[in-house]
């Protein structure tokens, strides 16, 4: 049998394979996505879990060039980086295992998070319940307490 080639994004039979994985109508609704994230963290200095599964669709060299673009834009603004830049920059260069080496860029500060005092019972990355004993957030990893060594 041959083996026909779906969209992955909705399933349709690929008849033209030129934009493969998906079909046309897929590609250009993900391009649009990812333009609309680019604003957003441009813009707002957001990164959404949401737009992250989007960013998962993606080749590396993609994410790769998406981060170089935002580095450099934010980069250019008055006074440097700032905090919230550097914060989203971080997220986008953890969720897709980015190195600066790749990227051509200088060591990228270590500030995860803006602490927006949150309640206690929630985690600061993924926003989910948590118990305020807890060391590590047991959904996302995020290290809860300053002073915990992790033991694996
Ligand atoms: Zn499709
Ligand atoms: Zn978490």
């Amino acid at each position: 049998m041959e083996e026909v080639e779906r969209c992955e994004e909705c399933g349709k039979v690929l008849k033209d394979k030129s934009y493969e994985p998906y079909c046309k109508q897929c590609d250009e609704k993900l391009d649009k996505q990812f333009d609309g994230i680019e604003d957003n963290i441009l813009i707002y200095r957001e990164l959404l879990d949401s737009e992250i599964k989007v960013l998962e669709k993606f080749e590396d060299t993609d994410i790769k060039d998406l981060f170089k673009r935002v580095y450099e834009k934010l980069s250019r603004e008055e006074g440097g980086l700032k905090k919230e830049s550097i914060v989203v920059l971080n997220k986008l260069k953890r969720s897709f295992s980015l190195k600066e080496s790749e990227l051509g860029i200088g060591k990228l500060p270590e500030i995860k998070e803006i602490k927006k005092s949150k309640p206690k019972d929630q985690c600061p990355e993924c926003d989910k319940k948590i118990k305020e004993d807890f060391n590590l957030c047991p959904y996302c990893g995020y290290r809860l307490k300053d002073d915990f060594v992790s033991k694996f």
